[in-house]
């Protein structure tokens, strides 16, 4: 009986309201007081902007959000999206999930989201730049924005363009900050962006899933055998985060069966090219017509069918209690930002699916944001000042290899050996690093506990635990 009403009133929650959910499921489990636990939880500053914007001859209200949820480390971070789903409860459901995320992968900021309430397909590109340039200046005006304030980034709708607009807005009014290019991330790299940040978020889906299909162990309990080869994997969404997810895990050696649009989804049991797939829908805006493999017109029925890994990188509630039973895969990857709803997780986890919590999967963009911003902060490229070092010393030692064995080391050999590190070479290696130990946290602390919690309560409560030793070291709570 108790079941059946949880259920019901799972079915009833907000964004917001779910978040709050999955914390206050993973709180028991942290030993925080109550009052530090109300802190970590709420939203410290909520922004609602409306600005007027030129049409061609008519003027709009725009209706626009910045939500910084947490203020216990600074700066804040969060990207800024773009959509017409936009609002209040939506931006800090997201904003509290970047604290969590940012906790959980050791990236040292609190949690934000922006959010403005436009279609950016159906706004031409002249409209989307004075959107954002007013959006940035309100931020600016309230002191919003800023290396050491708040710190944006690309999301659902966004990317290098509007990044490299904020970035332009934000120094022309702040001129002669050294630190300026730090007010944003996930900017072109003739802007002082990072290599590897687009498809860092698609990367790290793939380095986490690496490790979580490493245990033997747990794709035992799967019906699974190790690693990623020969997986069969579904994606919903070919944006920035679906697309790279799906090409990089096909490089991995798993089998991406199906890809799942809006507008239909392409299903090849032979495996989809992914790089073929995403060129024609890019020049034909739909995945109708794709001549190889089957379309499917009802492209939600496509992430029912059978598969090992499902991945949904597109955006919230796509997986509710509606669908969920019909769900077939075994493990979930949330890509997207809260895919699956808390009722449709209850069914997931009584069926034995292993769902892996966006606030871990997908923290391979702020991850390598982070490593952007620290990069604008020192302002000079990762590798610059070592890389030729490194190969000069490499050379040496190989030589002497030669002198004392009489031996020649062959040509390819001593190149690959002696190779530096370039600038995308340091960040992936800091991102697989990244995805690695967090899920080793999040598995340990599950191990840890004599009652059967799941892999999203564990993820919670080691970033509540992260978060709570903060406060604690300002002296706050007793
Ligand atoms: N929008 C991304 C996310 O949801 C990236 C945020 C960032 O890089 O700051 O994690």
């Amino acid at each position: 009986m108790a079941d059946k009403k949880e259920s019901l009133n799972l079915k009833n929650l907000s964004f917001s309201d779910s978040v709050s959910y999955y914390f206050d499921k993973a709180a028991p489990f942290t030993g925080a007081p109550q009052g530090l636990l109300d802190q970590i939880k709420t939203c410290n500053s909520i922004y609602k902007m409306n600005f007027p914007v030129k049409y061609g001859n008519e003027v709009r209200v725009i209706e626009a959000y910045r939500v910084q949820h947490s203020h216990h480390r600074m700066p804040t971070k969060g990207g800024i999206r773009y959509s017409l789903q936009v609002d209040q409860d939506e931006v800090m459901a997201l904003a509290a999930l970047m604290t969590y995320k940012c906790a959980l992968v050791d990236v040292p900021f609190g949690g934000a989201k922006g959010g403005i309430k436009i279609s950016p397909r159906q706004t031409p590109p002249d409209i989307l730049e004075n959107i954002t340039r007013r959006y940035t200046t309100e931020l600016v005006k309230k002191n919003f924005i800023g290396p050491g304030i708040d710190v944006p980034a690309p999301d659902y709708g966004t990317g290098e363009r509007e990044m490299a607009w904020i970035l332009d807005t934000y120094v022309t009014l702040r001129p002669g900050e050294i630190d300026g290019y730090g007010c944003v991330t996930g900017k072109p790299i003739a802007l002082n962006g990072i290599h590897g940040r687009t498809e860092a978020t698609g990367r790290g889906v793939v380095y986490a899933l690496n490790e979580v299909c490493s245990y033997k162990d747990d794709m035992k309990d799967l019906g699974l055998e190790t690693g990623l080869e020969g997986k069969r994997v579904i994606v919903q969404g070919l944006g920035n985060v679906g697309y790279h997810t799906a090409r990089i895990i096909s490089q991995y050696g798993a089998k991406v069966i199906a890809i799942a649009e809006a507008d239909g989804a392409v299903y090849d049991e032979n495996g989809i090219d992914v790089d073929d797939l995403y060129k024609y829908r890019q020049e034909k805006k739909s995945v109708k017509g794709y001549g190889k493999g089957k379309v499917i017109a009802d492209s939600a029925s496509a992430l029912e069918l059978p598969c090992d890994i499902l991945i949904p990188a597109a955006l919230e509630k796509q997986i509710t209690d509606k669908n969920a039973a019909r769900i077939k895969a075994k493990i979930i990857a949330e890509a997207a930002n809260g895919p699956v709803t808390p009722a449709a997780e209850q069914i997931l986890l009584k069926k034995g699916v292993m769902i892996i919590p966006d606030i871990y999967i997908n923290a391979g963009g702020v991850t390598v944001s982070y490593f952007e911003w620290l990069k604008n902060l020192s302002h000079v490229r990762f590798g610059r000042m070592q890389k030729r070092w490194e190969e000069k010393h490499q050379t040496d030692f190989i030589k002497l290899v030669e002198d004392l064995t009489g031996k020649t080391v062959a040509k390819s050999r001593i190149d690959s050996l002696i190779h530096g590190a370039d600038e995308i070479d340091l960040v992936n290696s800091g991102l697989e690093d990244t995805m690695i130990e967090a899920y080793r946290d999040i598995r340990e602390f599950k191990k840890r506990r004599k009652s059967e919690i799941d892999i999203r309560t564990a993820a919670f409560a080691v970033a509540i635990n992260k978060i709570k030793n903060s406060y604690y070291a300002m002296g706050i709570f007793p």
